[in-house]
């Protein structure tokens, strides 16, 4: 099996779903996130996930967390893949760091959801080894992986990260490095005109998510979709189309701005544009 250690770092939603389904596949995780009580949350997020997956005939959610092990610093292993918080010069930082502490034959891939592929590369002495692993969410349960190739990442690297999405039983799809890859370059402008909608009183936010569930046979309406996500980092994402591509038309919504200010940030937080403080 290749990469029988995979480091992972952020535990987060997207990096606690991404951890749980490496584990899963029989390979050992360190789980690296220094704010303070995350990592813990993320592998009682993972607990969760596992039980119910297990009630459906999944394995042992034991045996699969006995292969993840907190971790306070990065640490070697065959393959990184970051999934922390979206925001470019953190990411930077991060590659920056793992170019020096992890071995000269691991690769290094990001889960970022839009931030250049190829300027996290470049802040490495071996862009050829950095590629993009974009999971989604939630990750235990949607099969796409989008493989995003920087412009210096070597044949070898992609070839390895296919075969690597394969194996997690995941169908990758790859895509050139451009601002949002294909999924966000899709998926945001259309949650940011539902912010619009709903911002200029077209409808009621229920009526909007139906309107997308019925009408185009979405399981998730746009702003549910968006709560889900988590709306600082669907603002972060539109800020990125929007420099990236350099078109008005990407600017993020005023009132995903707003909420983002007001700390209403969706699931993540206990309301965003719906209130979950009761679920
Ligand atoms: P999140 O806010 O749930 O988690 C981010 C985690 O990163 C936090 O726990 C934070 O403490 C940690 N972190 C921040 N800086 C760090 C650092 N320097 N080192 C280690 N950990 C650090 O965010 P998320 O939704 O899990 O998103 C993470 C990444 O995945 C982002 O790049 C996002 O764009 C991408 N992504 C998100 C989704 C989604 O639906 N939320 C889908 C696909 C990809």
């Amino acid at each position: 099996m290749r990469f029988e250690h995979v480091l992972v770092v952020g535990a987060g939603q997207m990096g606690g779903g991404i951890a749980q389904v490496v584990a899963a596949s029989g390979r050992h995780v360190s789980l690296h996130d220094p704010l303070p009580g995350a990592v813990d949350r993320g592998v009682a997020a993972m607990r969760t996930s596992l039980e119910r997956l297990a009630e459906k005939g999944g394995g042992d959610p034991d045996e699969t967390l006995a292969r993840v092990t907190p971790v306070d610093e990065l640490v070697p292993a065959e393959l990184m893949i970051e999934a922390i918080t979206e925001d470019a010069p953190a990411k930077e930082e991060l590659f920056r760091r793992a170019d020096e502490l992890l071995p000269a034959e691991a690769i290094l891939a990001s889960n970022t959801s839009s931030i250049p592929i190829t300027s996290l590369a470049a802040v490495t002495r071996t862009p050829e080894r950095v590629i993009g692993m974009h999971f989604f969410n939630p990750v235990p349960v949607l099969r796409l992986v989008e493989v995003i190739r920087a412009m210096q990442t070597s044949d070898e690297t992609a070839a390895a990260i296919v075969e690597l999405a394969r194996d997690l039983g995941k169908e990758p799809a790859e895509a050139r490095d451009f601002p949002g890859f294909v999924s966000n370059r899709i998926l945001m402008p259309f949650i940011n005109e539902a912010a619009y909608a709903l911002m200029e009183g077209v409808a009621e936010a229920e009526a909007i998510d139906t309107i997308a569930k019925l009408g185009f046979a979405h399981p998730l309406g746009p702003l549910a979709l968006a709560d889900l996500i988590g709306l600082d980092t669907c603002v972060a994402i539109m800020e990125v189309l929007h420099r990236g591509l350099g078109d008005p038309k990407y600017a993020p919504c005023p009132l995903l701005r707003q909420y983002v200010q007001a700390g209403r940030l969706g699931r993540k937080s206990g309301r965003g544009f719906y209130d979950y403080s009761r679920s």
